[in-house]
């Protein structure tokens, strides 16, 4: 299968650098609803499975997972007609210090916005109606969250429990209907909050109306510093609405329902606030075995918004948690008000991520190919990225792992090649331990040097000259050299190299014996012709010698004559012995 059909969606939320990811699965192992497919080695984000809840962003150690960065978008909007307003969640408090916390809204307003406003009021509205409407049904089974990560999980991957989502928008979408009815229905709305998955929300053809465009603080910490704007620069200034009661509380495991003046007693057995995947998963199974009545109210992230994953740096979360506190206690809410007029239900739709479970025989007959087909063999690891062998067999069987994402069975056949390959070299392998006794010997070796079983556990110097094999152990250099094994009319090219962790030292061993004789008879062979042509050589100065006698040459042209042939012939000897 091509990878093309797995890059990157027009619009995907949470997507993969394919140049960074180093295909460790690491965001496999964190994915809570494993929406990575692993397609030829590399890991990339299934948007029809994934909820956007940046996970796999936090935890990606070479940043190979991130979130669409919509800067172009919002600065379009700023650029065109209609009242331009922010609707700023409260975490922004987890994000700067008490002296910069009034200064944001001056910051905002130099971006061009014409109206800042907090989020909060938007809970507070909710809130509301998720109280009203627990208050109507208290033998009932609720879920309200202001977590559309939660909210998305449950339709894909919790369809079962659809119809205990309290059928209300979350606060952002309550803020943008709240500021439009309050602007005019022209009006632009930025929202600048800690949670990626808001952008994934906003996206939602129901809701697609209501937020004209959602920002990370990460990206508003780059807006504002690509404008040149710095918080310190920024007069204080109050946000241009108060939002009632508790709100400012709501990104908090507990606040909404604080909100809605609901008791957060961590003992009320009838409201629970749970943060954090598995915790969400426990109390999801609660409310599956139990008619109870309960009032649940989930976030995604552990210990909520203030651990989103678009909040910039990586500070330490309950000081974030503490900012937010903080802010609420010194900015206490204004007196609520009637109802705001805008319509805030909405409903949610079940979209099981995945149609059914397989048969088991289809399940079985992938783990039988991975070497698994035993229950003792189903280590169960995690290695892989999923919580058992049977899920990672399902996940193969949907198009989302391969087998060779399972480490040991890869480990193992990597062994059985391996094994394979030492057993058919043609080349000599002994392994040593610590003492140089003998552990292993391949079947070349025992050829080689005429051994067998019986030498397991003797030092190797039953067989040869050990003092190569003590030197690479004490200096753990590797060394290379050529032998003669007399013994054994052998010479070899000989390779030792120690192996600390096991403490164990290896030899291999080439057989160069019939290369080294060719080369001693080619030798031979230079030798006798260089002999030949030194013989022939001197009969040919001597019969020079006897010429020039015999024709009567002057004594003079004869030494010349046999000068300039002696020379001749030298330089003929010195090329003879190479060629
Ligand atoms: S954003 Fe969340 S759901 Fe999507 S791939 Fe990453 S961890 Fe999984
Ligand atoms: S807990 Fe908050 S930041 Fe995290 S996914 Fe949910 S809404 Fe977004």
């Amino acid at each position: 299968m091509g990878t093309q059909k797995w890059r990157r969606r027009p619009g995907q939320v949470v997507f993969t650098h394919e140049a960074r990811c180093r295909d460790c699965y690491r965001c496999l192992r964190a994915c809570p609803v494993k929406a990575i497919r692993v397609v030829e080695g590399q890991a990339y984000v299934d948007a029809d499975r994934c909820i956007a809840c940046g996970t796999c962003i936090r935890e990606c150690p070479q940043h190979a997972k991130a979130f669409r960065v919509d800067l172009e978008e919002a600065m379009r909007l700023m650029a065109g007609p209609g009242p331009k307003a922010a609707s700023v969640a409260p975490s922004f408090a987890a994000l700067l210090g008490p002296e910069n916390q009034n200064r944001l809204p001056g910051a905002l307003r130099r971006l061009g916005f014409d109206f800042v406003g907090e989020t909060a009021s938007g809970a507070h509205e909710v809130a509301r109606r998720t109280g009203e409407l627990f208050r109507a049904a208290p033998s009932g089974q609720i879920i309200c969250t202001a977590c559309p990560a939660v909210v998305q999980y449950i339709e894909q991957y919790a369809p079962d429990l659809v119809d205990r989502l309290a059928p209300v928008v979350s606060p952002m979408i309550a803020h943008a209907r709240i500021l439009r009815a309050r602007l005019g229905p022209e009006t632009k709305v930025v929202f600048f909050g800690p949670c990626v998955t808001k952008k994934a929300e906003a996206g939602r053809p129901e809701l697609r109306a209501d937020v004209d465009c959602v920002l990370t603080f990460s990206e508003m910490v780059q807006w504002l510093a690509q404008e040149g704007i710095t918080l310190p620069d920024c007069g204080e200034s109050p946000f241009d609405e108060s939002p009632p009661g508790d709100s400012r509380y709501f990104p908090l495991p507990g606040g909404l329902a604080r909100t809605a003046g609901l008791a957060t007693d961590l003992l009320d057995e009838q409201i629970i606030a749970v943060d954090g995947m598995e915790d969400l998963e426990q109390a999801l199974d609660r409310l599956r075995n139990s008619d109870e009545p309960v009032l649940l109210e989930p976030l995604f992230c552990a210990q909520g918004c203030v651990n989103g994953a678009g909040m910039p740096g990586r500070g330490n979360l309950f000081a974030r948690r503490r900012g937010v506190l903080d802010y609420a206690a010194r900015h206490p809410g204004a007196a609520a008000k009637a109802p705001a007029p805008p319509d805030l239900g909405t409903s949610h739709r079940r979209a099981p991520a995945d149609g059914g479970a397989f048969p088991d025989a289809e399940i079985n007959a992938v783990l039988e190919r991975t070497g698994k087909g035993a229950a003792e063999d189903q280590l169960n690891c995690g290695a892989c990225g999923y919580g058992s062998c049977r899920d990672q067999a399902a996940a193969v069987l949907r198009g989302m792992a391969t087998p060779e994402m399972c480490i040991p069975h890869m480990r193992r056949l990597a062994e059985q090649r391996g094994d394979r390959i030492i057993e058919t070299t043609p080349n000599g392998v002994v392994i040593l331990d610590g003492d140089l006794n003998v552990l292993a010997m391949n079947p070349a070796f025992r050829r080689m040097f005429q051994c067998g079983d019986g030498l397991l556990g003797k030092r190797v110097s039953h067989l040869m000259d050990a003092e190569p094999f003590e030197r690479v152990t004490a200096s753990g250099e590797p060394f290379e050299e050529t032998v003669r094994h007399g013994s054994y009319r052998r010479v070899c090219r000989q390779m030792i190299y120690t192996m600390p962790e096991e403490r164990q030292t290896v030899g291999i061993f080439v057989d160069i014996t019939r290369a080294v004789a060719s080369e001693e008879q080619l030798e031979t062979l230079r030798a006798e012709t260089g002999r030949k042509a030194r013989e022939l050589l001197d009969h040919q100065v001597r019969m020079a010698q006897e010429m020039a006698r015999f024709l009567g040459a002057s004594t003079a042209q004869s030494e010349e004559l046999v000068r300039n042939m002696l020379l001749l012939a030298e330089a003929r000897r010195e090329q003879a012995p190479g060629e």
